[in-house]
């Protein structure tokens, strides 16, 4: 049994398996590349940083998914956080990079210099701390992420309630994998051939949610590790499928992902958030696709707790970020990469995360 890390990095390993992908192209008579879709961030930023594309035939093309929690997320979050955190006696928590992102008319990272009380949490407990030691202020965590995400700050929320912490309330803009892999691969002009699942999204939900999306759009879809021998190795098995006819769901992560998933954070999800209609940037709005808090815990749900009246939300002239989520586009069709977008500088949500694709084709070149 591999353990290390160094182990699933041997460059050997690698290609041997990129060679067995070779081999197995070579028998596919496709006239057009065959398209897969990394599904997650965390995988099209492996996919940059190791230079997977160079170890596949040209007869492969990858595309990158909706699964960068900070990208899908809509200007109109970021202004609601913005405006509540200009409010007197508010304490806007937040990941790291959602700080940078900007919204129609500012960033959280600009409002904090004009003195909101924003502040960067590694996790919701961290968030659920702050409010502990700021009591008679409303302090407020930015829920973002999928199903990765969503039991920890199900946590916080219980646990919010069980140690009496007044004041700390989420604003949610969870949202769940499958309904936008249905909205994807439903339109037209993608034409996806494969999916590399995301790894993380599936050691929480299991590996049943693919089922019906392999059914229903007749293509293959492997759960994938992270490094770059599961990466080519769930290449691999893609187009296995492929070559033999098959639509089926694999399991390459299988170190991490049980078919069953984790049925504890599945049910602490379940108690606490119940679904709703979510906004995706690029995508729009996709019924089902959001986690809401429950009624149950609206205590803690700021959306239910403070009303806002918001300007119309706008996006940066000239940003394709919305293009990019759906797979339409890279980064090298949007006129402000590299130039007046950097990571510096990000003017949309794709160049701020590490596993936003304008971010990878940025830091390693269109590889
Ligand atoms: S390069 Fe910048 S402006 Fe262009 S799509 Fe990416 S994030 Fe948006």
């Amino acid at each position: 049994m591999i353990r290390y890390i160094d182990e699933f990095r041997q460059a050997k390993a690698a290609r041997y398996i990129a060679r067995s992908i070779a081999d197995r192209m070579a028998g596919i008579n496709n006239e057009v590349p065959i398209r897969l879709m990394e599904v997650c961030g965390g995988h099209t930023n492996a996919i940059f940083k190791f230079g997977i594309r160079n170890l596949l035939p040209e007869s492969i093309a990858l595309l990158s998914g909706p699964g960068c929690p900070v990208c899908v997320t809509p200007n109109r979050f970021i202004d609601t956080a913005i405006e509540l955190g200009r409010r007197p006696d508010f304490i806007i928590t937040t990941f790291g990079d959602m700080i940078r992102v900007p919204g129609s008319r500012s960033s959280l990272l600009e409002e904090r210099a004009s003195g909101s009380d924003i502040r960067i949490c590694l996790s919701p407990t961290e968030a659920l701390s702050i409010a502990e030691d700021n009591p008679g202020k409303n302090t407020v965590f930015l829920g973002i992420g999928f199903e990765t995400t969503a039991p920890s700050v199900a946590v916080s929320i219980i646990e919010a309630r069980e140690r009496g912490i007044a004041g700390f309330s989420v604003l949610s803009a969870l949202k769940t994998m499958p309904e936008a892999l249905y909205a994807l691969l439903s339109s037209d002009d993608l034409n996806i051939d494969g999916l590399i699942c995301p790894g993380h999204v599936s050691s929480i939900t299991g590996t049943a949610i693919y089922r019906p999306i392999a059914e229903t759009f007749g293509i293959p879809c492997v759960v994938s590790g992270f490094e770059p021998p599961d990466i080519l190795s769930t290449i691999d098995m893609i187009v296995a499928q492929i070559a033999e006819g098959r639509h089926d769901v694999e399991n390459q992560y299988t170190r991490a992902v049980r078919p069953e998933g984790n049925k504890r954070a599945q049910d602490v999800m379940r108690a606490v958030f119940t679904p709703c209609d979510s906004r995706w940037r690029g995508i729009g709005t996709i019924p089902g696709s959001g986690l809401a808090v429950s009624e149950e815990y609206r205590e803690f749900d700021a959306e239910f707790l403070f009303s806002l009246e918001l300007p119309e939300e706008r996006e940066v002239p000239g940003c394709i970020c919305g293009h990019i989520m759906r797979g339409a586009k890279t980064p090298l069709e949007c006129p402000l990469f590299s130039t007046a977008c950097t990571p510096q500088d990000p003017k949309g949500a794709c160049m701020v995360s590490a596993e936003g694709t304008c971010s990878a084709y940025y830091r390693y070149g269109n590889r």
